[in-house]
Formats: structure tokens, sequence, C-alpha cells
């Protein structure tokens, strides 16, 4: 057996050994801290601990920097986020949260990619350092609400509210128009859905939930997101910048994208109604 081969089992062993019993309500501080929507059930035992399916390549060095950044994509309307065939977008709800944010990023960096963030207002609100650094790496940011509401449970007056409420804070933090809006627990409705639209808002979408929220291993994380990816090819990937399984699984998510050829595509908001007003 190569030391290459016996690195990288010890790697994984030392991985998964540092996040067995890892508490399932594992998250931040604040009451917006993501929790499942009533209806999802945690994933059972046998799938959490199944084996994992990624290539040991995955969990060595990246070694082809630049090789997984894709083109960048501006949208201003739900209609133009169209992605080809082996393109993913990844995002990362609920935070800015220390340390986890901030980690993150650097694995980010490291790979040469951007994603799109979207905050909790009251979370950008506690934490606008990092906030601030999101945006300073050059990464897309968009809100989320204010405090994590399940707007689908609100008056339609108090769901606008929180969804502004949120919008403003994260923009007055960063100083950066928050454009794209993801629904907490992806509780949406068509009428909330047309008012985003009308506001100049683009709305995300989920098509690979990573499920990050369950207190799984990192390795059972990164490969339901790998398989679930293989079987759509391509699509927005939902992750949470607020658990540690998530910065710890996403070298190796990152490294498989790149070893099948997928590409990460940066994401752009350009608001179009007030590009007219400015050529008018
Ligand atoms: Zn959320």
């Amino acid at each position: 057996m190569s030391v290459r081969v016996l690195c990288v089992a010890a790697a994984v062993a030392c991985l998964l050994s540092s996040c067995a019993g890892r508490s399932q309500t594992e998250s931040g501080s604040l009451a917006t801290s993501f929790a499942p929507a009533k209806g999802i059930s945690s994933p059972k035992k046998a799938e959490a601990d199944s084996p994992v399916a990624l290539t040991p390549v995955a969990w060595g060095r990246f070694n082809n920097p630049g090789s997984l950044s894709g083109r960048t994509l501006t949208a201003s309307s739900l209609s133009d986020l169209k992605l080809a065939n082996k393109e993913v977008v990844l995002t990362f709800d609920d935070g800015p949260m220390p340390k986890k944010t901030e980690t993150i990023l650097s694995i980010l960096d490291e790979y040469h990619v951007k994603a799109t963030f979207l905050m909790v207002g009251q979370m950008a609100k506690a934490h606008p350092e990092i906030a601030r650094k999101v945006v300073n790496a050059g990464h897309t940011i968009g809100s989320h609400t204010y405090r994590h509401a399940d707007l689908q449970h609100l008056s339609f007056d108090a769901a606008v509210a929180e969804i502004e409420k949120g919008r403003d804070a994260v923009t007055s933090v960063t100083h950066k128009d928050a454009g794209f809006f993801r629904f907490p627990y992806l509780a949406d409705t068509s009428r909330l859905r047309q008012w985003i639209a009308s506001n100049g808002m683009v709305v995300l979408d989920v098509q690979i939930d990573s499920k990050d929220y369950f207190g799984v291993s990192p390795a059972a994380v990164a490969t339901r997101t790998m398989n679930s990816l293989r079987a759509h090819g391509k699509g927005i990937i939902l992750l949470h910048d607020i658990h540690a399984r998530t910065a710890a699984m996403l070298p190796a998510l990152l490294t498989q994208l790149s070893a099948e050829g997928y590409k990460v595509v940066r994401l752009r908001y350009s608001n179009s109604s007030m590009m007219m007003a400015w050529l008018n």
C-alpha cells in the first residue's frame, strides 16, 4: 500500500472520528439559526452511515486550482438563472457566523470559486465585520429575511415586512445591494414570489439540498450532495455557513466537483429597473 493511500485513509479516519457524535443541535446562538422545517424527518441511521461514495481523490490535496471556477451569470430576474449541464451555484444560508463563515471563505479562496451568501438580517447586524469580509472577498450576497421567519405562517403584510427588514439590514451592513433572496425553510407562496419579483429581487430556489443541518458526518453530507447532483446534472446547491460539518466537508466536495468536471458559476445581481431609470 502506498504512502499516499495510507495518508488519505488516515485523513478520512481522522475526519470521521473527530466529528462522531456531534449534536444535531449544533448551531448559532441567535434564534435565527436553521432548524429543519416541519415534515422533514431526520435521515435514517443507515443512510447517514452509508459508505462514502466519493473517490479517494476527494480527500487528498487539490492540485489544480482554477479548474473549478466557471462563468459569471448576471441575473436581474428568475428567468436569467439558467445553468448548463455540469454547472453549479454554491449558496450558503443563515450566516454570517464567526469562525464558520470565515473558514468557508478561506476554503472557497483556496479553490478559486465564488459563492452566494444568503444572510439573515439579524445575523448580519450581529456580525457586521464578517458580513463585510464576505463582500470584500468578492462573493455575492442576498438576504434571508430578518429573523429567519417561516413566511407561510405570517400574514402577507408581516411577511413583506420581514423580507424588507432583512434586505435593508444586509444592505446597510455591507453597503451592497442584497438583490438575491431565499425563503427560510424554502417556505414560499406565489403571492410573495410575485411581490419579490416586482420589487426587483431575485428568488434563489434550490435544486440540490445538502441537508447539512442534520447531525450526520461531513462525509455523509458530501456524499448525499454529490449523489443528488449526479441525478440532476446541474443546479443551485443549498449549504449553510453556520455548521462546522459544512466547513469540514467543503474541501472534499469541491475536489470531487472538480474531478467530475463541474464548474462553479458565480452569480451577479443586476437591478435592471434601476438601470432602465438611469438610461432614461
Ligand atoms: Zn435558512
